[in-house]
């Protein structure tokens, strides 16, 4: 039964009220709660229970039929909320906002909140990556992007020029999982990340009107900012409808302030993950991440996505890092705080909008007790930026709550004694008649002589005295017991004395969980009014301890500092790659990567298996660190400030796109060619190698000429096609090096040692001997080879696809364009009138050529 189809006015007033909700939130899964229950209706009720493994039941709601429902309790809710919102859903809470007992008719019901993949705050997302939600909003001329972080309070903004495609770009490399726009946006953008990039994209016409949140972007001149910013903030205090207002002023970034490039570098160089696994482990990030807080992990994959261009501040943390290095015993004093330090940043979403409970203040004592020591360390090691202590919240956390205190707020048990008289005198009032019932059972026992009479208590009845059947001829009229429940095995009576107790000391227990809860709540306010200086003390947090990972993982793994230079000369000596290394050990041959002022690209031959690859993602690694403020896997490194990074490197995993190899890797040519400067750094492996041999040539020399002659940025450039070392005769300021091999007895050995020149040999028939593909093949392979070489015997070098010397009649096989066409076309696919109108086609331009 769908939900569209049902005639409303036959529903009942529940139903009616779950409709009109679930016509405000359409997009969104409806939680709804009954009871103890969350309930899902209609299509909800399908997909949900399809998706969570749920029974699939119906509710009379006034129908013929009965409506689908499935259901869920309502304690366990977070975790199939978890399931449906990574799954890309929406989920709204639909909470009772009424007490049910206290109401007549309907009780009231709304949503409370909306859950979605970039507006989660709660403690199941990752604890080391930031979770944005972002806005683009599309002016024709310029996307305006915004996104915020409201587990943090983070939000940022900026501006983008240029085709649809840069969007997609900033969205995949920052990793937004939700991305609101405007509707005016081509929809191929909004196609593209929901079917390419498994974007959850939300079309949002909505603006946030000016509120109390406009300090977040009243700062802000540009209206286009303006502008994304109030969208972005619509959607979020619409999903999540608490007080947020731990949200910052929004931080305006400028490309020029960030080493830029895309998500296939990110991807190609294994920054955050690994390329085949996806898995952190064997990352950069993992190579580096050695941050005793949660938040200094975040704020090391910010830099490792985001490093920087300005040279002050880079120096500013090398500066830090040697010293850090220099000072290792404050070095370790410094970790052994932080590890004491929670995630002070998250802490504060949870202080200001609401779900936070007595461990997160207790996390908070904490996180504030280890302040004064860091704050004298930062002092001794002259750190340019100071952190308030704030030890009047850590007093007042101290005095007040409970080092055992509940998760829950409702139970009471949260409180110290010593704080609030009158919670101590209520729990004074408890406890001592508390003992009051033991001591009522032993008198009760010696006045009556019934040995084994109890005094217990239930929720329902209260207080009761407990005599077992067998016993009860022992009661008598004087002993004034009056029957309240007969069970089984025993009689339950109550007397005049022990419901005045019980009166008593419900009516405490009572009143102390609620005191106990207002206490709570106003410990809470006193603690929100201190979230933009606890915010600050958290940057300054984030970033020592970032710096002190880098000081360890730099001791650790030999890493030196670089020298900045302001000339366009690249000199990495005995240069590492830093994750290979760790792997590989002392196997691991450094290699020099020079470019001087007037060196520009360096083209690297050199056999299948050689290193090349590992030898250009070691240069652009090097350059990553030195601008995160690192030091670097080399033994001496001198390299100037890059502006952008683009990279060609491996096959590209982009096959949902619908594109050829081939087209994707021009794509991304003419991507690094238009877009980089002088000052940019460019890899390209094996560029070209995706079409026939001539066009790839031509098209690697045509690049490398455009490359030379026009951007002039520093590249490194490998191919196989020996025959563009001899570039280096006209391009001045090209180079060869090449990837050297020895082989003795027919048996190879790659040193991965890179030299200057070009290579001579290929050892590609030996590459795939080691891939163990059958002899008789391998030998086969060798025989054609040596017809090759025959003919080229007049050449002074070998080519690795001697094809290329060839008479191509004789090696391409020809194309049949009829057979090209018919291999296109998918029959199934077809209707019968296509296939028809195919087939004429064919058989017109088979005639033609007769
Ligand atoms: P190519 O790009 O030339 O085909 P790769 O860069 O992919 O080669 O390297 C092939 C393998 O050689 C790598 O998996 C790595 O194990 C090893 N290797 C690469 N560079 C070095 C090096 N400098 N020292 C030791 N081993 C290396």
């Amino acid at each position: 039964m769908k939900r569209s189809e049902v005639d409303r006015s036959k529903l009942s007033p529940m139903m009616q009220q779950y409709m009109e909700i679930k016509d405000k939130y359409e997009d969104c899964i409806i939680f709804f709660r009954l009871g103890d229950f969350y309930e899902m209706f209609f299509d909800d009720a399908i997909l949900t229970s399809r998706i969570l493994e749920l029974t699939l039941t119906g509710k009379q709601a006034g129908l013929e039929e009965r409506v689908p429902m499935c259901g869920i309790p309502h304690h366990a809710y977070i975790s199939y909320v978890d399931e449906l919102v990574d799954k890309g859903y929406k989920v709204a809470i639909v909470e009772q906002l009424e007490d049910p007992k206290e109401t007549k008719g309907m009780v009231k019901r709304d949503v409370i909140q909306v859950i979605t993949k970039g507006t989660r705050i709660d403690s199941n997302i990752d604890s080391k990556s930031n979770n944005h939600i972002a806005n683009i909003y599309d002016f024709s001329y310029c996307y305006g992007i915004s996104y915020a972080d409201v587990s943090t309070g983070e939000v940022y903004a900026t501006l983008v020029e240029g085709e649809g495609d840069r969007v997609i770009h900033e969205v995949t490399r920052n990793g937004f999982r939700e991305v609101l726009v405007n509707d005016t946006i081509d929809r191929e953008i909004v196609e593209k990340l929901r079917s390419n990039y498994d974007v959850l994209v939300t079309i949002e016409k909505d603006e946030l009107e000016d509120s109390d949140y406009s300090y977040i972007y009243k700062d802000i001149e540009d209206v286009r900012l303006v502008k994304t910013l109030k969208h972005l903030l619509y959607y979020i205090l619409e999903t999540k409808k608490g007080d947020l207002h731990h949200l910052q002023p929004c931080m305006v970034l400028k490309s020029s302030m960030y080493l830029e490039f895309d998500v296939n570098t990110k991807k190609n160089l294994e920054l955050v993950e690994t390329l085949r696994n996806r898995e952190r482990q064997y990352s950069l990030l993992w190579l580096l991440d050695k941050c005793k807080t949660a938040m200094g992990s975040r704020m090391l994959k910010n830099t490792i996505l985001n490093p920087l261009t300005s040279r002050k501040e880079i120096e500013r943390r090398y500066d830090m890092v040697s010293l850090l290095s220099t000072e290792f015993i404050l070095r370790d004093d410094l970790i052994h705080s932080l590890e004491k330090v929670y995630d002070l940043e998250r802490l504060v979403g949870r202080i200001t909008y609401g779900n936070l409970n007595a461990k997160d203040l207790l996390q908070l004592k904490s996180s504030l007790g280890e302040l004064p020591t860091i704050k004298k360390i930062l002092d001794d090691l002259h750190y340019d930026k100071t952190i308030e202590t704030f030890e009047e919240v850590y007093s007042l956390l101290d005095k007040t709550i409970l080092e055992d205190a509940p998760f829950t707020l409702h139970e009471g048990h949260l409180i110290k004694e010593g704080y609030h008289a009158e919670l101590d005198e209520l729990k004074r009032i408890s406890s001592g008649s508390k003992d009051f019932i033991l001591e009522m059972e032993k008198e009760e026992k010696e006045r009556t002589g019934i040995k084994n009479l109890k005094v217990g208590f239930n929720k329902v009845f209260g207080y009761y005295i407990e005599v077992s059947k067998g016993q009860c001829s022992l009661i008598k009229e004087e002993f004034g017991y009056e029957r309240k429940q007969t069970l089984a095995n025993c009689e339950r009576f109550i007397t005049p004395v022990l419901k005045e107790k019980e009166n008593i000391i419900l009516g405490a227990e009572e009143k102390i969980i609620s005191l106990e809860y207002k206490l709570f709540m106003d410990i809470r306010e006193v603690v929100k009014r201190y979230v933009e200086s606890f915010q600050k003390v958290a940057k300054i947090i984030s970033e020592i301890d970032m710096l002190q990972s880098f000081s360890i993982v730099s001791d650790a793994y030999k890493f030196t500092r670089p020298e900045i230079t302001e000339e366009r000369t690249l000199k990495l000596l005995e240069c590492r790659h830093p994750v290979v290394e760790q792997v590989m050990k002392d196997k691991y041959i450094p290699n020099d990567i020079v470019m001087d002022k007037t060196t520009n690209i360096l083209l690297i031959t050199g056999p299948n298996m050689a290193g090349k690859s590992t030898y250009m993602r070691q240069c652009a690694i090097t350059v990553i660190m030195a601008q995160m403020g690192c030091f670097v896997p080399c033994q001496s490194a001198v390299l100037p400030i890059f502006d952008k990074i683009f990279t060609r490197i491996g096959a590209s995993d982009d096959l949902v796109s619908g594109e050829s190899t081939f087209m994707i890797e021009m794509k991304e040519a003419n991507y690094a060619i238009s877009e980089a400067t002088e000052n940019s750094l460019i890899l390209f492996d094996e560029l070209g190698r995706g079409t026939a041999t001539y066009d790839g040539m031509s098209l690697a020399q045509a690049i490398l000429e455009y490359i030379h002659d026009k951007i002039k940025a520093k590249t490194m450039f490998s191919t196989h096609y020996h025959e563009l070392t001899f570039l280096e005769k006209d391009l001045k300021q090209l180079k060869n090096v090449h990837v050297s091999a020895v082989e003795e007895n027919g048996q190879v050995t790659f040193l991965h040692k890179v030299k200057p020149g070009a290579v001579d040999k290929s050892y590609g028939i030996h590459v795939a001997s080691l891939a163990k593909l059958p002899a008789s093949l391998i030998d086969r392979a060798n025989d054609i080879l040596n017809v090759y070489e025959k003919k080229n015997i007049k050449k002074e070098t070998f080519t690795q696809t001697s094809l290329f010397e060839l008479d191509e009649e004789e090696f391409e096989p020809k194309i049949n364009p009829i057979e090209e066409k018919i291999k296109e076309i998918n029959p199934l696919e077809m209707t019968p009138m296509d296939a028809l109108n195919f087939l004429y086609d064919l058989h017109r331009e088979v005639k033609k050529k007769d």
